[in-house]
């Protein structure tokens, strides 16, 4: 293996100690504690374990955590009236609202409905409008770990060729917008794109948001490029034991390892970011309501 490995495991636990550092600062110099409300609607067990991890790390870094489960069968209007009073809640500085949700409601309509100061997640059409012409917003999670670690490696973007192969609003749209910021040049692929290899072979930072396993191997990566893969996808794993499952990403981590520059594996490099930017996120829109100065660099 070529690559140098970018620890998401490390990066995140360094995040959520800057994170913590910040909730003391606001505990003893302004009495204030930050709150973060999760709700969660239905019994989907892989969004009780995203839940149950979040309000545990929640905790963990000295903020409130406030669950709010409500049953599948929960009206549009019951959960528009807890959205509104979690608006209304000065405890409260960010909300998220577990995707996804049950078919009978309408998803846009419920993450619309959440203020956009409060919106952690950074999905409200008003913080992608920031985003998408360079305003200060609430940033998705996912992207906004993927842009640290690239920061971090990097130091500045500017210049860069970034291909970001998947178009969707929670990942690639934002993480595309988040790379131009940046002043990359960015090149968004999808499952509609010609020469897809040959595209994704001319970038420097190549991120993989795709949801199909190890898709990309090292015939599409350039010669010292950063790989960042965002996909978990469960796939069998025989040589494990019958029946055993084992997480890889969208890349062929093998493979690509002896030619890119550095890279992410799976799991251990952004699947930990999310939720450490989850609480990034919280702390600055708790500067940001009561007027306070944001924490460097746990934002875009
Ligand atoms: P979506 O299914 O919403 O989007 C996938 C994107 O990949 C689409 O834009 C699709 O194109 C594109 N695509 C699909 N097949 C191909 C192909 N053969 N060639 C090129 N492009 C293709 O997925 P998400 O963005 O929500 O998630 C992507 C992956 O990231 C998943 O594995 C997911 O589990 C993971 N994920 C990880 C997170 C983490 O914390 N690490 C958080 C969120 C997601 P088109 O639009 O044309 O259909």
């Amino acid at each position: 293996m070529a690559a140098q490995l970018i620890d998401g495991k490390a990066f995140a636990a360094s995040v959520r100690k800057q994170v913590a550092v910040h909730v003391r600062r606001l505990k003893v110099h302004y009495n204030i504690v930050p709150g973060l409300a999760v709700v969660l609607v239905g019994e989907d067990p892989a969004s009780e374990v995203y839940v149950r991890n979040k309000g545990k790390q929640t905790i963990e870094v000295g903020m409130n955590s406030f669950e709010h489960k409500l049953p599948a069968d929960t009206s549009e209007a019951d959960l528009l009236k807890l959205i509104d009073d979690l608006n209304k809640d000065p405890a409260v500085h960010g909300i998220l609202c577990q995707l996804p949700l049950p078919d009978h409601l309408n998803e846009d309509l419920i993450i619309n409905s959440i203020a956009p100061d409060k919106d952690v997640d950074g999905f409200h059409i008003s913080n992608v409008g920031l985003l998408g012409t360079g305003q200060k917003s609430m940033v998705p999670c996912t992207p906004l770990g993927c842009l640290m670690m690239l920061r971090d490696h990097h130091g500045s973007l500017s210049g860069l060729n970034a291909v970001v192969v998947g178009r969707s609003n929670i990942v690639g749209k934002p993480m595309a917008n988040l790379l131009l910021n940046d002043s990359c040049t960015v090149i968004i692929a999808h499952s509609r794109t010609k020469n897809i290899e040959a595209l994704c072979k001319q970038a420097d930072i190549l991120v993989a948001a795709v949801g199909r396993p190890e898709m990309i191997n090292a015939d599409w990566i350039k010669s010292g490029a950063t790989v960042i893969d965002v996909g978990i996808n469960r796939i069998p794993a025989p040589e494990k034991g019958e029946g055993k499952m084992k997480l890889v990403g969208d890349v062929d981590f093998a493979s690509a390892s002896d030619v890119a520059g550095a890279i992410t594996p799976v799991p251990g490099g952004v699947g930990p970011m999310t939720i450490a930017c989850l609480l990034a996120n919280t702390v600055t829109a708790c500067c940001r309501a009561n007027d306070l100065e944001e924490p460097e660099g746990l934002t875009a």
